[in-house]
């Protein structure tokens, strides 16, 4: 039998190895991006066409290479950080494995120039599907300047399964924003097709978190610092009040690196416990440094999982550096005050003289007890502020529906019913009775039986409709604002938010001026109240940033679906007895009232014959 085993040449073995190391535009950009960063480079900028799938650019001014460097460099196994395997387990650097230039240049055309600080001349090479077809002495300033046009054009299988140019500028903007945040020291700026999107300074981690995602995030934050032997940690968390229903802003940085670690990410929510409202995700820039060699981090060929020597005590230090920073910064429910998170930063308590406990309690209300749990609800309060879905009742006592055009509410809490138990005290204001069960059911008694009502799911269908009713008016009812509200975004949002405009507009949203990342909203839908305006628009962002809820027959439908779900009543929330009574009546002047806009299941409801059955 002939001999059958053969050597692959090199450019289908680079091209193979490039499967691990591309996987899309924005794996080539955390590359090069990486490259320059290891070279010292202080100014990095990055541009790219087509969501990188026809240019991935990156300029930095860095040690440059020599010409002889510049043509091993795209040459497989050709790495200056390392000369021994020992020196794997002392990597500072961000590469070391010295395939990637070798991985890109297969799939791609790639040009380099480059330049070190001592020579008179640079190099230009280009190098197309992994043949060098020039390299040429050239005039270029120091540094180095790599581009990769037409990835994957020579693998037209991989081509095909790149994403919308939308979809893989996501995934660069993903890598861009996590390098920019590793490096605050290092000066950014992104390009993508004709727009600038950043320009970041160099500066401290603060403000680079507001430069990346807009200035209002930076007074969110509360600093983290802990500095054991097994780990340094160091970073900010958000403020609890400003959890977003989506996962957005959380990072984790090991050595400068950024990982996902769903281990350590517990950590986090472990730390944020009972402070958070329901399905809500803090945010977090969170840097842990150990000492190199008590770390995996060559477990996955990008790089982005990570194993720790000793997992239980990291994980028990970040808990911890976390709750102390909570706690220092008055943001533990140390003391249980009146009203509702999302309206007052813990902050404003801090200059609050302390009011005696007796007086008047909120029995009603505890952000931070479990939902249903009874417990810790011991503070003082004064006149809570309604939350903006109570505006949908407001007046409901004197009479109906024309009655809720008001935007706040405010509530005497010694006005409650003042029994004992007031969550579940029979109401039977003159209409349905009904209770409520565990702060998340309305039960309430019918004809046939009792009906059992999931008070999250039924506001939303109730806000869903009214969304889409005022939709198809084609006349929105907007109200003017008072205060116009000037809300900053970071680019990527400020993208997002262009596409969202119109159909917003057809909302009952209303833009004023815009100047540069920040935008003026002048007028808002009815339905929506004054104080929820920014988490609402904030929420909306996020949301589509993240492809949330795609499965909306429209960009109106898709948009009344997350606003209902941003507005909705939360499960947890204590409902009074005429709120319980307008959600039901609500409810049932809908068209549909089984199924929530994401299809789940409403109501239920015992019969009078099973509960006999029951009872026999
Ligand atoms: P690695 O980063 O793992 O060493 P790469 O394939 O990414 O492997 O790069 C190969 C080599 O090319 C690097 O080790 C470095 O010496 C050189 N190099 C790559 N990019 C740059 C750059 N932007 N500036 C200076 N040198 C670079
Ligand atoms: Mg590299």
């Amino acid at each position: 039998m002939a001999d059958r085993i053969q050597l692959l040449p090199e450019h289908v073995a680079n091209q193979i190895a490039a499967g691990e190391v591309v996987q899309r535009p924005a794996s080539v950009v955390k590359e090069l991006m990486e490259n320059a960063i290891d070279a010292g480079a202080d100014q990095i900028q990055l541009v790219v066409r087509d969501g990188g799938k026809a240019l991935v650019q990156v300029v930095d001014n860095g040690a440059g290479m020599s010409p002889a460097d510049a043509r091993l460099s795209i040459q497989r196994h050709a790495t200056s950080k390392i000369r021994e395997a020992e020196d794997l387990f002392r990597i500072h650097t961000k590469g070391f494995r010295g395939e990637a230039l070798a991985s890109i240049a297969a799939i791609a055309r790639l040009e380099l120039q480059t330049r070190p600080g001592e020579a008179d001349l640079g190099t230009h090479l280009k190098v197309s599907g992994g043949k060098e077809l020039s390299v040429e002495e050239t005039v270029a300033p120091k540094g180095t300047s790599i581009s990769v046009k037409n990835l994957f054009f020579n693998i037209p299988a991989r081509r095909n399964f790149l994403k919308s140019p939308r979809v893989e500028f996501r995934h660069v903007l993903d890598e861009f924003q996590r390098i920019a945040l590793a490096h605050p020291e290092v000066g950014f700026s992104l390009h993508h097709d004709e727009a600038e999107l950043y320009q970041l300074p160099a500066s401290n981690l603060r403000k680079r978190i507001g430069h990346l995602f807009g200035n209002r995030m930076q007074d969110r934050l509360v600093p983290v610092e802990e500095d054991t032997q097994v780990v340094r940690v160091s970073g900010f968390v958000c403020k609890p009040e400003f959890a977003r229903k989506s996962r957005g802003e959380q990072f984790f940085f090991v050595n400068s690196r950024f990982v996902k670690s769903s281990y350590l990410h517990h950590a986090v929510l472990n730390a944020f416990e009972g402070l958070l409202r329901p399905e809500t995700v803090p945010g977090y820039f969170l840097f842990l440094e150990v000492p190199p060699e008590s770390i995996d981090i060559n477990i996955h060929p990008t790089k982005t999982e990570i194993k720790f020597e000793d997992e239980k005590t990291v994980y028990a230090i970040l808990r911890s550096a976390i709750k102390h920073s909570l706690g220092q910064f008055s943001i533990r429910p140390v003391l249980d005050f009146d009203s509702d998170p999302n309206l007052q930063t813990p902050y404003s308590f801090r200059e609050r003289d302390a009011v005696t406990p007796g007086v008047t309690v909120d029995r009603d209300f505890n952000p931070f007890a479990e939902p249903g749990s009874p417990s810790g609800r011991t503070g003082p309060v004064g006149k809570p502020v309604a939350r903006g879905w109570e505006v949908l009742y407001e007046g409901l006592q004197e009479g109906g529906p024309a009655a809720r055009e008001g935007l706040e509410w405010t509530v005497e809490s010694d006005a409650r019913d003042g029994t004992l138990f007031p969550g579940e005290a029979l109401q039977d204001l003159g209409g349905i009775a009904s209770f409520q069960i565990d702060r998340k059911y309305i039960l309430t008694p019918v004809k046939s039986g009792l009906l059992l009502i999931d008070q999250h799911r039924a506001h939303q269908r109730v806000l869903y409709e009214q969304f889409l009713k005022s939709l198809s008016s084609g006349q929105p009812v907007s109200q003017a604002l008072l205060f116009p509200l000037r809300l900053e975004f970071g680019p990527g949002e400020m993208q997002v938010l262009e596409g969202l405009r119109e159909p917003m507009a057809a909302m009952g949203f209303r833009f004023g001026k815009q100047e540069g990342k920040s935008l003026e909203v002048v007028g808002l839908p009815a339905m929506i109240p004054e104080s929820e305006a920014e988490s609402v628009v904030d929420g909306l962002i996020a949301g589509w940033q993240r492809q949330e809820g795609e499965i909306g027959f429209s960009t109106a439908d898709r948009m009344a679906k997350m606003l209902s779900r941003a507005l909705a009543i939360p499960p947890g929330k204590v409902l009074d007895a005429p709120s319980r009574q307008a959600l039901i009546h609500d409810l049932f002047a809908c068209t549909e009232t089984r199924r929530s806009p994401f299809d789940k299941i409403i109501h239920t409801s015992l019969t009078v014959e099973e509960l006999e059955k029951k009872l026999h």
